[in-house]
């Protein structure tokens, strides 16, 4: 038969709910101190994008635009010029003069990265991708090519 409501409580499922209460009460609370404190992100965890470079310093990317082609969002935009043969910025025939990624298109799908045959796009960690202007969405080369001193830096995957 089943209880009337109200009924039946007695001093066994109170104790079992202090018991719940004090469990929790000496638990490690997990909070995270954002900003000052980052979580770490998962390894295949895909975020914004850099444009890395090789050993030397030069750029990878040689403008070639299959990432530009292989992306579903059309997210992409590559211009590319002739490398200067005194002064070159990659080891290729030609550079990004303007790489650009519209970050409010972007899925985060990583096909840019799969379909680079320089290993020169990677998705990286950096998740704090908010802004107030829809301008500061749109990444460009300087924002997202690595510095010098990362020159030969790939991520793990
Ligand atoms: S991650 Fe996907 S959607 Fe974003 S730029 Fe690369 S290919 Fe385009
Ligand atoms: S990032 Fe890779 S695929 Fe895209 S233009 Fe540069 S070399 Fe080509």
């Amino acid at each position: 038969m089943p209880k009337e409501p109200g009924k039946g409580l007695g001093i066994g499922e109170l104790a079992k709910g202090l018991g719940v209460t004090l469990e929790n009460l000496f638990r490690k609370p997990f909070t995270v101190q954002y900003p000052e404190e980052k979580l770490e992100m998962f390894p295949r965890f895909r975020g914004l994008h850099i444009l890395t470079r090789h050993e030397d310093g030069l750029e990878r990317c040689v403008g070639c635009e299959l990432c530009a082609v292989a992306c579903p969002a059309d997210a992409i935009f590559v211009k590319a010029a002739e490398n200067d043969p005194d002064h070159p910025t990659s080891h290729g025939e030609r550079y990004a003069e303007r790489y650009e990624i519209n970050m409010l298109r972007c899925i985060f799908c990583g096909m840019c990265e799969e379909a680079c045959p320089e290993d020169a796009i990677y998705l990286e960690k950096d998740y704090e991708l908010s802004d107030y202007d829809r301008d500061a969405f749109i990444y460009t080369k300087e924002e997202l090519l690595v510095p010098e001193e990362k020159s030969g830096y790939l991520p793990a995957r």
